[in-house]
This record gives structure tokens, sequence and C-alpha cells, in this order.
């Protein structure tokens, strides 16, 4: 048994688990149908604006970024250009080195999830806290999130009771009020001791260089304005021409991810004076080139796919072995991990731009470190491109953008409700299919298809079936364990269809 299937018997078996999935998955598909049958009877055509502004963002990303940057750079605001992880982590460390003293406040964000940027600046020695309540709770329990929107949907109330209990010396309690409030006060006090707040970005819009956040709890508004330096991390893609643009992105996106009408708070910051905002490109500035995958940049990242994913709604996140679970994470762990290389862009031409910008890395943490300031890298670079520094003690980390990834692959049922969920169309089963052709197979497929192959000739095939009919059923089920474990038993009759067919009609 493969590591991939153990992971999925291992989650399968796990009932608490298999029941929280089951409910959470359930609750948010039923609430995003009620909202969307009794308030958007144009769902399709708001699919096909929501595509069309999507793929705009790609098709003009160069120009789009130039006018945010300049707008950003207009008031005084800083704009970094990440090409690798490396220049994304450092340049988020050299920005908030002054802060170092004092707590860092930190909201919920997948591109500093794939980044590691959390465990990087642990082991630069700050202290950060996230801010959203499921990541709170993930950052506590030392484990990645496991959905793009909702991160501790695995666990039940019970259990996220015993970690505050743990984890805060409180008594247990899973009163999900109690629970909200212990949380509540925690944070309270690391809000206003923080000076420093780091955000993703869930839009950029390019002719304002607004940064746009959609939330629920509030916590995203405390960490942007309580804050005196913010530094805002985005994935490329994240860019939107106009706040008209804006508007039919706004709407989809609590639908699709929360199932709620409306998110609780959405905030616009234009960003200027005291703000930085860093641009990662990494495996995505050689998929924006590419004509057969590009349209997994469109992603906005609404967890919808995976609500609906009948895969993932059982087995969980964390047994994708990648940043981003369930089918967009199925389709971009290839990508993300590196076994995958889109085919125009190059590679190679990200390792130029990633060396090019850690020789100038270099050279200003040199100029810091000679200034007294803190250096945002050191020379200590890991084989992968990120900084030395980053922390390995916790094993469950280490999976993030494993190449083992793109063995996520095989968890699909390619029924494709991801796609016809999709709120911006990404043809995701689509790619799933199209990635699957390109990769190795596993031995079992290979075996099945090569069998296939050699039974199409009718003589083996008479052959195999008369001797196949000999075998004892229970022989011929042990033989073709695992197939036999979830389906019929394989057990011949004597005497195959074509000689039945032949005697009948003699
Ligand atoms: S692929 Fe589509 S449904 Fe899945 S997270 Fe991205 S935008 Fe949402």
């Amino acid at each position: 048994m493969n590591g991939l299937n153990r992971l999925v018997d291992g989650a399968l078996a796990d009932a608490v688990l298999v029941r929280n999935m089951v409910k959470a998955t359930e609750h948010s598909l039923k609430a995003r149908r009620s909202v969307i049958e009794g308030h958007y009877p144009d769902w399709e055509a708001m699919r096909e604006r929501a595509h069309a502004v999507r793929r705009r963002s790609l098709d003009e990303n160069a120009a789009l970024w130039a006018q945010a940057e300049a707008a950003i750079r207009r008031r005084g605001g800083e704009f970094v250009r990440a090409p690798g992880p490396t220049a994304a982590v450092g340049s988020v460390l050299e920005a908030l080195a002054p802060y170092k003293g004092s707590p860092v406040v930190k909201a919920k964000s997948m591109v500093t999830e794939e980044l590691g940027l959390r465990e990087a600046m642990e082991a630069e020695g700050f202290e950060v806290h996230e801010t959203d309540l499921g990541e709170l709770i993930v950052q506590w329990e030392r484990r990645p999130p496991s959905h793009i929107t909702a991160p501790a949907i695995h666990l039940s109330r019970e259990q996220i009771g015993r970690l505050f209990e743990a984890k805060l010396g409180v008594p247990y309690t899973s009163d999900p009020v109690e629970l909200t409030a212990l949380a509540r006060r925690f944070l309270r006090e690391k809000f206003l001791a923080a000076r420093a707040g780091v955000t993703g970005a869930n839009f950029i819009v390019a002719e304002t260089g607004t940064l746009v956040l959609l939330e629920n709890e509030g916590n995203i508004r405390l960490t942007t304005s309580l804050t005196e330096r913010l530094v805002a991390v985005t994935g490329m893609e994240k860019i939107v021409p106009t706040l008209d643009d804006l508007k039919v992105l706004l709407r989809m996106l609590p639908v699709s991810a929360t199932g709620q009408f409306q998110n609780g708070t959405t905030s616009f910051i234009p960003l200027g004076r005291g703000h930085r905002l860093v641009v990662y490109e990494g495996y995505r500035r050689a998929l924006l080139d590419d004509g057969e995958f590009r349209d997994i940049l469109l992603c906005i990242r609404c967890g919808a796919c995976l609500n609906i994913c009948p895969v993932y709604g059982l087995v969980g996140g964390h047994t994708y072995r990648s940043v981003y679970p369930g089918p967009i994470g199925v389709i971009t762990g290839p990508f993300l991990s590196g076994s995958r290389k889109p085919e125009a862009g190059s590679r190679g031409e990200e390792e130029r731009r990633e060396a090019g910008d850690r020789s100038r890395q270099k050279a200003e943490g040199d100029k810091q470190a000679a200034g007294g300031r803190h250096p945002s890298l050191g020379p200590d670079e890991g084989k992968d491109g990120r900084s030395g520094r980053r922390p390995r003690a916790d094993s469950k980390l280490e999976t993030r953008n494993s190449k083992l990834a793109s063995g996520n692959l095989q968890l699909s049922s390619l029924c494709g409700a991801c796609t016809d969920a999709c709120p911006v169309k990404v043809p995701i089963h689509s790619i799933i299919l199209k990635l699957r052709a390109a990769s190795p197979k596993p031995p079992m497929e290979r075996l099945a298809f090569g069998t296939g192959r050699a039974l199409s000739v009718p003589g083996l095939w008479r052959f195999a079936t008369a001797l196949g009919a000999l075998l004892p059923r229970f022989l011929a089920d042990r033989l073709a364990r695992p197939w036999t474990r979830e389906r019929g038993s394989l057990g011949l009759a004597r005497g195959d269809f074509a000689s039945l067919w032949k005697k009948r009609r003699l």
C-alpha cells in the first residue's frame, strides 16, 4: 500500500474526522445553494462575467501591476516584486525587522502558508500570532490549515475545547460562544501590543492600488488599522483591473466560500505610506505563459470546489500533502511542488530571477548588517531556494508543497462537480485529466491497462477467461485486492458470454 493510500485509509478510519467533514461541507453546500437560488437567478451569467474579469487579469497582468505599482508609490507605499519564495520571505522579514520586540499580528493568507512565512518569522525570533480564529487553532495545533477558507474544519468543537484547555490553561468547554470569547480575550491583548501586521490579499485593484480583504471576524480590520506597519503579501494573479470589475467578484466570493449572501467586513485599503506590498511570482510566472494550464491562475481561493468534492468531503485537507487541498490543490500541487513545470515561460527563467534576487538580497543584507540593521536573509539558503533558517521541527509542516503533492491527482472521482461549482469557471476536472495523462501512471493502473490491452487479443481473452473460470472465487478476489475490497467479487462464470450466445443461437 503506498503512502497516499495509507493516508486515505487513515482518514476514512477516523470516524470523528469523517463526521466533522461531512457536517461542515454539507452545511456550507446547503447555504450556498439557498443563497444562489434565492438571490442570484442570473448566477450562470455572473460566472461568465467573473471569468471574463479574471481572464483580463491574466491577459494584462504586467500592465495592471505597473498601474497598481504607480498608484501605491505615488502615495508613498513600497512595492516589491518577489520572483521566488526567498525574495518574498526576505522582503517581509526585512520590512518587519524594526518590530521584532513586539508581537506581530497576522491575518489568514494562503500565499503566506505557501511560503511558510509564519515559521520563517518565528525562526527569526518574531512573536507571530494568527488572528483568524481557525488559523489560530491550527497554529496552536502545529498543523497546516485543512481548508482554504475554514482552516480548522477537520476539528469538532470538543477537540477545539481540549486544545484551548491545553494551550490557555482554562477549564474545558466545548461551548462555541465561550471558546470564541476566550480566543477574543487572548487576541485583544496581542492586537493592543502589536505594532506591525501581515496580511494576504483577496484582490488588488490596479486602477487605485487598493488592497481588498474580505473577512467575517473583524480581525483583519484590527490587524490593518491598529498597527503602524503593514505588510501585505499576494500572488501575482490576484490583480483586478478596476473597482467596477471587482463588484462581481465581491458578490460571488462570500456565496462560494461560506454560503453567505454577504461577508461580515470588507476592507478597502489604498496602499501608501507605512505599507509594503510583496507580489509573489514563483511558479505562477511560468504558468501565466502556459497555454494549457494557465486557467489554474483564474482561481480566487473561495473553496467551493473543496466543499462540493466527494473525495475532499470525506478525507479532509491533510490527506493532500499540499498547502492547497481539494480539487484546486490537486491541480496546483504539481506546479507548486516543482514536480511539473509549465511549458512556456520556463523554470529556468524563474531560477535565474531567483538567483539574481538572491544576490541582490545578499548585497542588501551585507549593507544592512554593516549599518547594524537586521539583514533580511543570511547566506544560508536552502537547496530549495528558501531561507536555510526555516524551521524543520515539525514534520507535519514539512509535507507542504512536497513532491508527493503530484500523487494527489488520484484524489478525484472526475465527477466534474468542482468545475460546475467554481464561480470563475476554472476547468478543474479537465485540467486533472490533462495532468493525469501527462504524469507517470501508478503501478496498479499500468498493470490494469496493460492487461486490458493484452486481453483485447481474442485468443488471449478466451484463454484468460477459461483459466479464470477455473480459479476458486476467493482466490480470484484475493489476487485482485485492493480492487475487490470496495467492489463486487471477481469470480468468473464457467463459459463466457460468447460461447453461451453461440449455444443459444444454435
Ligand atoms: S478553483 Fe474555483 S471553486 Fe476552487 S477555490 Fe478556486 S475559485 Fe474557488
